[in-house]
């Protein structure tokens, strides 16, 4: 019997953290799917030179260490653009080589 209430604590305890978690993920997934796209007229964008398409194979939004979006993804989130989705083929003078 105890060993029983035990287990439920356990569950209880390991539900109070899943269930928050992916509800954070998932209202992520929401968040970036509503986020509009950077556009290359973006102040910023200009500033970093941004460009929508790499003109080097070996530097591209998808392998930068600042993009978060999915491998699978034409367009994903950027640390530096926070709000706005960026091109997963596309390039700025802030991209650092994604560790790993
Ligand atoms: S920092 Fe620049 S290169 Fe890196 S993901 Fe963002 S826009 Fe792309």
């Amino acid at each position: 019997m105890k060993k029983t209430r035990r287990s439920l604590l356990h569950a209880f305890g390991a539900a109070a953290i899943i269930v928050p978690a992916s509800g954070l993920f998932l209202s992520r997934i929401a968040f970036t799917a509503d986020m509009p796209k950077l556009t290359i007229d973006d102040p910023t964008a200009k500033s970093l030179d941004y460009t929508h398409e790499s003109t080097d194979a070996s530097k591209r939004c998808a392998g930068c260490q600042f993009y978060t979006g999915a491998s699978d993804s034409a367009w994903g989130a950027c640390v530096i653009f926070p709000e706005k989705l960026v091109s997963a083929e596309g390039l700025c003078n802030s991209w650092f080589m994604r560790a790993g």
